[in-house]
């Protein structure tokens, strides 16, 4: 008997009907002889409805009050899944991530699982109950206040789940059919990809494709959790999320991905001397606000520019913070930019191929699109650009990389 982790998606559960459909197929796996545990997202859009609440009550709504909020939202999915289930006569039994055993840092909106106590899975699995478990949330562990892991946390909830279990695989069930090459919606031609390593989906993950939270990959490659990323609505296999092998090398770019939840902060005339960096972002750090790409310009006359990017619905919060380090900072002012977004392009074939950067700053050049920032890993280079440009960026980048890999494939 195989012990099976499914997540299913906001969109997979969107409605009762589609609940009701979930259960279905939840039911199947059982049927097939596996012990099944299912993590749930809150229902299609209900995230974005509690968030735009809090927002017309306060532009900065407090941190805790909004973990207990949006937790909300995944507890009423898990809690009618499981109400499905019973319907239909399969054992079931829903938990909440406080139940379920998940203890997290305090960060609230952004925490960190620190272990996951699972007793209570444990023992509904060994009476033969389906166990249904709420995403995206835990306990903080020292003052038990709920906390929320991140937009998209619900995919970590189940390969953190998976790996504590020593599950055998980790299904992500969602309304695309695995990890494409390029954003469909952008790219039509977009191929679906068989397997992807971890290094890659990782990176793909934090360039913006939102198809996993780059944190449920970290785990998965740390624990060694294959994650079957697949469509709720098909029987086809999705995506296999695997770890690294030779062979993958011979594709130098494996996908391009977009990320428009990215804005800049240039902070002006700071004096060049040890000790800034820090003094800028130590308090940039402190508040949970994770920086992306860093560029500090050549110093005129003692004096230079620090330029800095995070995810545009940081912004706020960072508007504060620098407003609060200008004086100790010596620096003249600073100016931001939320109208940017980052193009990057990923393959592990990259170690082993040069030029991949200076084609890929060519193909952007070819379409007229200015390059703001850039940024590169060994499998990775990504650009700012400005946001009006991305499908356009996306789509050259896929013509020029993805495209052309193919045919040269076969030519050879
Ligand atoms: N409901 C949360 C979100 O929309 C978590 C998740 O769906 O994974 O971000
Ligand atoms: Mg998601």
């Amino acid at each position: 008997m195989a012990l099976v982790v499914q997540k299913y998606g906001g969109t997979s559960v969107g409605t009762v009907q589609k609940i009701k459909n979930v259960a279905k197929r939840v039911a199947k796996s059982r049927e097939a002889g596996n012990d099944v545990v299912v993590v749930i997202s809150a229902m299609a859009g209900e995230t974005d409805r509690l968030i735009n609440m809090a927002k017309q009550i306060s532009e900065m709504p407090d941190d805790r009050e909004m973990d207990l909020l949006l937790s909300s939202g995944e507890r009423v999915s898990s809690a009618l899944l499981a109400i499905a289930l019973k319907a239909g006569g399969y054992p079931a039994r829903a938990f909440t991530g406080r139940q379920a055993g998940f203890i997290t840092n305090g960060v609230h909106t952004k925490a960190r699982i620190k272990k996951i106590e699972a007793q209570k899975i444990h023992e509904a699995l060994r009476e033969g109950e389906i166990v249904v478990v709420a995403g995206f949330q835990g306990i903080d562990e020292l003052s038990h206040d709920v906390t929320t892991l991140g937009r998209g946390g619900s995919d970590t909830t189940a390969v953190a789940l998976a790996a504590a279990l020593k599950a055998d695989v980790c299904e992500i069930y969602t309304d695309v059919e695995g990890v494409y090459t390029a954003d469909p919606r952008i790219v039509p031609h977009a191929k679906k990809l068989d397997l992807i390593c971890f290094e890659e989906m990782m990176e793909m993950a934090s360039a913006g494709a939102k198809v996993l939270q780059v944190r449920s990959v970290e785990i998965g490659m740390k624990y060694g959790i294959p994650i079957h990323v697949r469509s709720t609505f098909t029987e086809k296999e999705g995506t296999m999320v695997v770890p690294f092998s030779q062979e993958m090398e011979a594709v130098v770019v494996s996908g391009v991905t977009h990320d428009k939840n990215q804005a800049k902060i240039t902070v002006m005339g700071v004096p060049d001397r040890p000790g800034v960096a820090k003094a800028l972002f130590m308090p940039i750090a402190d508040a949970a606000i994770n920086v992306d790409m860093i560029i500090q310009n050549v110093s005129q006359d003692g004096l230079t520019d620090i330029s800095f990017t995070i995810a545009r619905t940081d912004l706020p919060k960072a508007i504060e913070v620098a407003k609060g380090v200008m004086s100790a900072l010596g620096a003249k002012g600073f100016t931001t930019n939320a109208d940017i977004a980052k193009v990057s392009i990923v393959g592990v074939g990259m170690r082993s191929h040069p030029g991949v950067a200076s084609k890929m700053f060519e193909t952007l050049a070819n379409e007229g699109i200015n390059i703001l920032m850039i940024s590169t890993s060994e499998i990775k280079v990504s650009c700012i650009i400005e946001s009006k440009y991305t499908e356009l960026a996306v789509r050259a980048l896929h013509d020029a990389f993805v495209k052309q890999g193919e045919e040269s494939e076969e030519s050879q």
